[in-house]
């Protein structure tokens, strides 16, 4: 087993097994051991698959981690554990100065997250994109609109405005206290999202189109993988131009115009599914680990 293969997984292990170790720690509870070692866990074991699975069934070892851990936020966090996962459980929940994993999730997965994985939450463990990326349409039939990308912000700051408006002007506090309203909310953004987001794929015939044009959480997390300690690089040297991995990227990076700016794919877009990687017939792509301000200086790329 050569070691590189077994680098991300363990480091990945190694970054969540801490989280588990110091949650329990500092609140004695053991659900924080079960909830980071499930969810570092189930990370890892996709990102070791990724690489020892046959070339042509790489996809599956993202879809493992996906569900893995989509399946145990939503069902068994959000649903049976009643805690409202979505954005604006997180805005209820920091209203009301209740540290609930809701927070705990954002702040590690969506905030603090990125600067060292960038939007990987986006590649292997959203339960929004878990259904969206069964969808058919893997390779978008069309650009990407920018303005339409803007939506996303209107998104965020509409959400933030209702629960201002609610927990504040309104003065309910029901959301953030009271179970069943809180699993009210989860279930009414998630069915909305699903609805939204497949006809949004249909339409567009684009998997990820409620990512690229919708999703609210895009924006916290555009900011840290900004900065993102890990990125794509391609190498200029080997690149013969096929573009191959362009037409393979479900987010439309458009990854050779990074080539002349240091090799690193500084798109916040990027949501380090690694599919250019396995697609590029000259091994040009790979995973670049090193500190650094990226996208400040791009041009043309997103
Ligand atoms: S697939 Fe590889 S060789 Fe082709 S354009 Fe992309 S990086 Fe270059
Ligand atoms: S640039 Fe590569 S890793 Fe990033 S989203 Fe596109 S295919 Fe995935």
């Amino acid at each position: 087993m050569q070691m590189k293969k077994l680098k991300l997984p363990l480091l990945f292990l190694g970054i969540f097994y801490s989280i588990a170790i110091w949650r329990y720690l500092a609140t004695g509870k053991a659900f924080y051991l079960v909830n980071f070692g499930y969810i570092g866990t189930a990370l890892a074991l996709g990102i070791f698959l990724f690489d020892a699975l046959p070339r042509e069934k790489f996809g599956l070892a993202r879809r493992l981690s996906q569900v893995l851990i989509g399946a145990y936020m939503l069902g068994y966090v959000g649903l049976v554990g009643g805690e409202n996962m979505q954005i604006e459980g997180f805005w209820f929940y920091l209203f009301s100065g209740v540290f609930a994993g809701a927070t705990l999730h954002y702040f590690i997965a969506k905030i603090a997250g990125p600067f060292v994985f960038s939007r990987g939450w986006c590649g292997w463990a959203c339960w929004t994109a878990m259904f969206l990326d069964l969808l058919p349409w893997k390779k978008p039939a069309r650009p990407t609109s920018k303005p339409w990308m803007r939506l996303r912000y209107l998104h965020f700051f509409m959400i933030l405005a209702a629960a201002v408006y609610i927990f504040f002007v309104l003065g309910d506090r029901s959301a953030a206290g009271d179970r069943s309203v809180e699993l009210a909310w989860l279930l009414a953004g998630n069915v909305a999202y699903y609805a939204v987001g497949l006809s949004l794929a249909a339409i567009l015939k684009d998997n990820r189109a409620f990512c690229k044009y919708l999703c609210p959480i895009a924006v916290f997390m555009k900011v840290g993988a900004r900065f993102s300690l890990m990125k794509i690089r391609i190498d200029a040297d080997k690149c013969v131009d096929c573009k191959l991995c362009e037409k393979s990227c479900p987010m439309q990076v458009p990854i050779t115009a990074y080539k002349d700016r240091g090799g690193r794919v500084a798109s916040t877009e990027c949501v380090l599914c690694f599919t250019c990687t396995k697609v590029c017939p000259q091994m040009a792509l790979d995973l670049s680990s090193r500190p650094g301000r990226c996208g400040l200086t791009r041009r043309g790329g997103r």
